[in-house]
């Protein structure tokens, strides 16, 4: 967990594979809903990621989420 996280930001995406644009997430709630142990909503309406996936379980988790994001807002960015 970086630090803007630890100091409660909002809109502070956990460093990681995965990410939320914010320009672009328009809080329909959906990644929440599929994965709430990896998304959340921030003071400000917007999603971001919490906790990064680890095991193959969670990946899989996220990619659903990012796949459902009407806006395609949640970013991989990778390994
Ligand atoms: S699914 Fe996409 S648009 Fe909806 S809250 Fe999550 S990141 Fe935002």
């Amino acid at each position: 967990m970086n630090k803007e996280n630890e100091n409660g930001k909002p809109g502070q995406n956990v460093a990681g594979r995965f990410s939320v644009d914010l320009d672009k997430c328009i809080d329909c709630d959906l990644c929440r809903d599929i994965a709430p142990e990896f998304f959340a909503r921030d003071d400000d309406g917007y999603s971001k990621i919490i906790k990064q996936p680890v095991s193959a379980d969670e990946l899989e988790t996220c990619i659903e989420a990012m796949d459902s994001c009407p806006v395609s807002a949640i970013i991989d960015n990778g390994e």
